[in-house]
């Protein structure tokens, strides 16, 4: 069966001091039945990477398509691994509307990324309009085909359910509707890549998981674990989310 999986997104947050938490996490955390993984900002990583326990995994937030080259700013995915990283999150609805980036981007960087040797936690998400124009099962088939590339594995690909109006803002869909989307892209997983890889992909939820709200969202069908911004910065608060994981 599919191992769980709780996933802390720090964002553009987070400086040296901020690795006590990493530590806290490990203490709390020894012998987890789900995944761990923390995605710091690019600064942090090989850091985060020394500090943290063994059975905490460490991603990126973002890789460039090219492996190396004329692109101020950027990182590569062979980069994030020099660094210490295993995943990359890659389509979070703050990149696609920060920086232009559309399906074609995140299947291209999800290709370097896999070529790479990282696991990718590819993110889809639905915005407010969308959802209220009853688009959503639309606009989350066409993320899926565009952004996810074919060579992905059970064991390699994540996919994060994330409706943008839920980031950041306390709003949570209802738990039939996250059921709804959750079922919709474990089928397109089975349809497209077949059995093996379609039951063994991980499907998240993210968008205002917190301590109070996950037990319901994990009881909920092929939600294998959570991608979590804010409520991943404290590790009290993301420990308690994932003692909710462990007894899903
Ligand atoms: C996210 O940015 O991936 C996220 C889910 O944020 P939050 O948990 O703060 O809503």
């Amino acid at each position: 069966m599919r191992r769980k999986m709780a996933a802390g997104n720090w964002k553009m947050n987070g400086s040296t001091a901020a690795l006590s938490e990493l530590t806290a996490l490990g203490e709390a955390h020894s012998d987890p039945k789900c995944e761990l993984l923390i995605c710091p900002p690019a600064t942090l990583i090989t850091a985060a990477r020394n500090t943290a326990a063994k059975q905490i995994a460490i991603g990126g937030q973002d890789c460039h398509e090219a492996p190396s080259g004329a692109h101020t700013g950027d990182i590569s995915a062979d980069m994030l691994v020099d660094a210490g990283a295993s995943y990359v999150i890659l389509g979070h609805s703050e990149r696609r509307e920060d920086h232009d980036e559309d399906d074609s981007d995140v299947r291209h960087k999800a290709r370097a990324a896999l070529d790479a040797g990282l696991k990718v936690v590819i993110c889809l998400g639905e915005s407010l309009e969308e959802r209220e124009s009853n688009n959503t099962l639309d606009i989350i088939g066409g993320q899926f085909a565009g952004s996810i590339p074919d060579q992905v594995t059970g064991e390699n690909l994540v996919v994060a359910y994330e409706p943008i109006w839920a980031i950041g803002t306390g709003k949570v869909p209802t738990l039939d509707q996250i059921g709804e989307v959750h079922d919709f892209i474990r089928a397109r997983l089975e349809r497209r890549f077949g059995a093996g890889v379609g039951r063994s992909a991980r499907i998240l939820y993210g968008g205002s998981v917190k301590p109070d709200n996950a037990a319901a969202i994990f009881a909920v069908s092929n939600v294998d674990g959570a991608l979590v911004g804010g409520a991943s910065l404290i590790a009290a608060d993301f420990s308690a989310i994932i003692n909710a994981l462990d007894k899903a």
